[in-house]
């Protein structure tokens, strides 16, 4: 992209009041963004010297192989106007399993502390998917964040790796257990409370975002961008309405009590087979086990918070999901793949979910008499 189409969307993003926003975050997109780091330097430098209506944040994800010297002292004095994202995919080994032995390339340290509030975008692959816990507890030990992505080339119909999906998550969750300060990484914090199907829409794509081509054309997300998807669909893709949330709806999955945390890429969705609403069914028993392992880990959670008389107001909604999940998820989704029940809590365990949720309400309906 060139710098004076660069400006001119900067321009007309911050400077129209019509804009229904007030705050934009501008986030440089790669490959690796920082191989053009003159050209950041120089828009960053630019938009910084002048004042403009709405506020702003520069962003960029990286691979970290070039955060040194030069990019390295600008980040450093520029960290509170440019923040970025770290893309590292676990320990050394993992890391560099997927990207091509660039481990020692990274200085974790300077990205720990430099930011706070750093996430590290995680990508599980085939190959790193036996050490996905190992990886992100080394994640945990520098305070990062964690999101997690999947790699293509993971075949989730086979059950071998659902099983050792199942073993990581269990990992995770005897880790979890033991350090309730940890947040969890995305992969184990499913939001279990909002379950059902509902016409939320799953991501910002076409109403709170926007992403401009090299040659500043806009499209409603990357994954609509024309070397995503082709020349053709990116073009259609630029007429959808991504505001008329009925249209994002998969229909066969109506009856799903996942629907709403099952995550789907509305790219993905229209390039594999031209409906942006129609999810692949491939990562179907992938939700299903990492659903069911939300719930025991939360419920373990509230059972130990009630030991010790400090369960929230927060714990009562998601006691009627955690239930829920354990008595529609059973051995009978995963039939060929496990012979025993996964991350099935005792029918005692239910009971006392349940009392804690029942004494909660009666509480809060004692408080608002
Ligand atoms: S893909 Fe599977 S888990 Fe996800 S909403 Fe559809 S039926 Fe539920």
């Amino acid at each position: 992209m060139s710098f004076e189409t660069a400006i001119n969307i900067v321009e007309s993003s911050l400077s129209d009041p019509s804009n229904d926003y007030d705050e934009c975050l501008i986030d440089f997109y790669g490959g690796e963004p920082f191989l053009n780091f003159p050209l950041m330097k120089k828009i960053c430098e630019y938009v910084w010297s002048k004042k403009w209506i709405k506020s702003y944040l520069f962003f960029a994800t990286t691979n970290g192989t070039l955060i040194h010297g030069e990019i390295r002292d600008w980040l450093l004095t520029n960290k509170e106007k440019f923040h970025v994202a770290l893309s590292i995919d676990g320990n050394k080994e993992m890391q560099d399993i997927n990207r091509s032995k660039s481990f020692s390339k990274i200085d974790l340290h300077f990205f720990k502390e430099t930011w706070e509030d750093l996430e590290v975008k995680m990508t599980i692959s085939k190959e790193t998917l036996p050490s996905l816990a190992e990886g992100v507890i080394y994640l945990h030990s520098f305070g990062f964040k964690i999101r997690n992505n999947l790699a293509y080339g993971i075949d989730w119909f086979e059950p071998e790796n659902i099983q050792i999906l199942s073993q990581e998550l269990n990992k995770m969750i005897d880790y979890y257990l033991e350090h309730p300060e940890v947040k969890p990484c995305s992969l184990m914090d499913l939001k279990i409370e909002d379950r059902g199907y509902s016409e939320k829409k799953w991501c910002r794509v076409g109403t709170h975002m926007v992403v401009f081509d090299v040659d500043g054309k806009n499209y409603p997300c990357h994954g609509f961008l024309p070397t995503s998807i082709g020349k053709e669909k990116a073009e259609n893709s630029r007429t959808f309405n991504f505001n008329l949330n009925e249209n994002l709806l998969d229909l066969k999955c109506k009856d799903c009590l996942l629907y709403n945390f099952c995550p789907t890429c509305y790219a993905s969705n229209y390039k594999e087979s031209n409906s942006i609403a129609n999810r692949n069914l491939q990562h179907c028993n992938f939700n299903k086990a990492r659903a069911l392992a939300c719930s025991f880990l939360q419920a373990k959670k509230i059972l130990v918070s009630e030991q010790s008389s400090i369960v929230n107001k927060e714990d009562y909604s998601k006691i009627e999901s955690i239930i829920q999940i354990q008595n529609q998820i059973t051995v009978q989704h995963f039939k060929e793949i496990f012979l025993e029940p996964i991350f099935q809590l005792s029918e005692l365990e239910i009971v006392k979910l349940a009392n804690i949720k029942s004494n909660g309400a009666e509480t809060e309906s004692l408080s608002l008499t």
